[in-house]
């Protein structure tokens, strides 16, 4: 294709709210278009880097017997009721009604649409395993959309559901996927861990994410330098740790007065302070009170930098992975007044809390994001245990596999996979008839990859200071030949010829053909990051032209009539 055809807006500078290298230069680059909080127009190069991606997936799933299908993307609110999903989802379920008063959502993920595709359709054991997927928009109201394609409210994701007779043979389509993801990310030329993202209910491998390394992830995972372990720092385990022995009566008591931190006045700063996620923080006090101390259920809510109410979130019974937002006044119900940072129990009372006005009923456990606003003199006996047990590990435990070292490191999540057993099929009442006619419900797996995450993922992990450096199979094209004076007709003559050559070898290729300057045309080659160059310039004169390696800048002077098996 040529450049000068080409709707390739590239800028100098990006909007100031891009702070990750991948938003900055997808943006600069001209491979997507910012339309709202979380929404993007995808430019041509755009589309072209996320259709190659789209085509490695589709490739390894095809290859591994899955079959793709495309489910409808606006979805009955009905089906959500049945698997008690509707209510429980929270706001990042976007719920509309049509002109009839129906009620829809727009689908954040498809297991309720597909057990539904698959209870009318399948009956019977013969028809086992199946494994259905599609490579699709999804939607998410997500409570602070960023990062560009990392984050974002309307995403292309591939959700794979698959349907077994027994829970034996779920988990070996559960270890199958483990590997064809594992293929999906290494073609796509990424350096990534597999990691346990479940320690809890389900077991040790229940649950696994792929997790790009970059120090730019929103996730914390924690991995060991002696073997391949990794979990999600929700999930990690450490080898046990003797516990301190004191005698009788010698126990040290701690006061909140000895955990007055001054500095830590948000979750993120107490965050940082033990070099936690946020949002994992979060999720661990809230699991942390529903698996071991049996609560019903939990809210939490919390205060960022200014006295407004950012972001309330509660989670039910069912695990700290299903919030739903809470209203100010549902906190102030509970006898709450926002404005302070805490956990509390609701169906008991309240129990982990900071805020002065609550008195010392309960012992302060945290600081508080004011200053004076920790409760002085409280006595706090379980204060140790309970953030031993929250931040699990720490750096430098010795890991329970293999005794090395254990290291935090971020990582961003492209892909879950999951075993999902008959959390669906059992509500939605999805049955087949077993090898003895008796009737049963379908054990199932789910997966999931970010695709369009991918994108940004591949940039956090292939950038330099001038711009993108795209992977071989997910570059927009595999290589550019820059015309450096489009007005001498030697040099453009021989650029056309060289063009067609490689198109006619299966070669994608864009000719910057355009009237600009050199310089120009080589910025835009570097911002936009196709992984192989080739400058057909005033060398020509003696018959050589120049081969620029994106990665690294390398340039190599050759004969014209060598560079195209150069590139093949
Ligand atoms: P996250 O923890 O980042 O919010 P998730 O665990 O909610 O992701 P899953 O439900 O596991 O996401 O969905 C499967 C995959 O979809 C994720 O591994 C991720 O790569 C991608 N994904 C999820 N949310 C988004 C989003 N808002 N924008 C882009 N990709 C997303
Ligand atoms: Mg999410
Ligand atoms: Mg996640
Ligand atoms: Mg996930």
């Amino acid at each position: 294709m040529r450049f000068s055809k080409l709707l390739i807006p590239t800028a100098k500078e990006a909007p100031s709210d891009a702070v990750l290298p991948s938003h900055i230069y997808l943006l600069r680059a001209g491979f997507i278009q910012s339309v709202g909080a979380g929404l993007y127009n995808f430019l041509p190069l755009g589309k072209r880097s996320l259709d190659r991606v789209r085509q490695v997936v589709k490739e390894e799933l095809d290859a591994a017997g899955c079959q793709e299908v495309d489910l409808a993307f606006v979805t009955p609110a009905e089906l959500w009721r049945e698997s008690g999903r509707f209510e429980k989802y929270g706001k990042e379920l976007l719920r509309f009604t049509d002109r009839k008063e129906n009620e829809f959502v727009l689908g954040p993920t498809h297991e309720e649409m597909m057990v539904n595709l698959v209870r009318q359709s399948v009956k019977s054991y013969k028809q086992l395993p199946l494994h259905l997927y599609q490579i699709k928009t999804k939607f998410r109201d997500e409570i602070r959309p960023r990062f560009g394609l990392m984050r974002g409210r309307e995403f292309l994701m591939e959700d794979g559901y698959s349907f077994h007779k027994d829970e034996e043979d779920m988990k070996r389509e559960f270890d199958h996927m483990e590997a064809t993801y594992s293929r999906i990310f290494t073609r796509l030329g990424l350096d990534f861990r597999v990691v346990e993202a479940d320690s809890g209910a389900i077991g040790g491998s229940g649950s696994k994410e792929f997790m790009v390394l970059a120090d730019s992830g929103e996730d914390t995972i924690v991995v060991c330098e002696g073997c391949d372990y990794g979990a999600n720092i929700e999930a990690a385990v450490r080898a046990p740790k003797a516990a301190p022995e004191y005698e009788e009566g010698e126990e040290p008591e701690m006061t909140a007065g000895e955990f007055q931190t001054p500095g830590i006045k948000t979750i993120d700063d107490l965050a940082d302070f033990f070099h936690i996620d946020p949002h994992h923080l979060i999720k661990a006090v809230a699991k942390k009170a529903l698996y071991d101390e049996g609560r019903e259920a939990i809210v939490l809510f919390f205060l960022r930098g200014n006295d407004e109410l950012e972001e309330t979130k509660a989670c039910n019974a069912v695990g700290a992975n299903e919030l739903v937002d809470v209203s100010e006044e549902e906190l102030r119900a509970a006898g709450l007044t926002p404005g302070f940072m805490g956990f509390i129990n609701l169906p008991d009372g309240i129990r982990y809390v900071i805020d002065k006005e609550l008195k010392g009923e309960t012992p302060m456990i945290m600081g508080a994001n004011k200053e004076d606003y920790h409760l002085i003199g409280v006595t706090v006996p379980d204060y140790g245990d309970f953030f031993a047990d929250l931040v699990a590990v720490q750096e430098g435990d010795r890991c329970a596999k293999c005794g090395g070292r254990l290291h935090y490191t971020k990582g961003i999540e492209v892909g879950h996979i999951f075993q999902l057993g008959t959390r669906y099929s059992e509500p939605l009442n999805a049955t087949f008839l077993d090898e003895n006619g008796k009737r049963r419900p379908f054990v199932m797996g789910t997966y999931g990859i970010g695709v369009s995450r991918l994108l940004a993922a591949i940039i956090e992990q292939h950038h330099d200071d001038r711009g993108c450096i795209w992977t071989r199979e997910s570059a927009p094209f595999d290589v550019e030949i820059i015309v450096s004076n489009i007005a001498n007709d030697a040099e453009r003559e021989a650029a056309e010829e060289l063009y067609r050559l490689l198109k006619s070898k299966g070669v994608e290729v864009l000719l910057d053909d355009r009237k600009e300057r050199f310089g120009f045309k080589m910025k835009d080659f570097e911002l936009i990051g196709i992984p192989l160059g080739i400058v057909v310039g005033k060398k020509l004169a003696d018959g050589q032209v120049e081969l620029i390696v994106r990665d690294g800048l390398e340039r190599i002077d050759l004969p014209l009539e060598r560079v195209a098996d150069e590139v093949l």
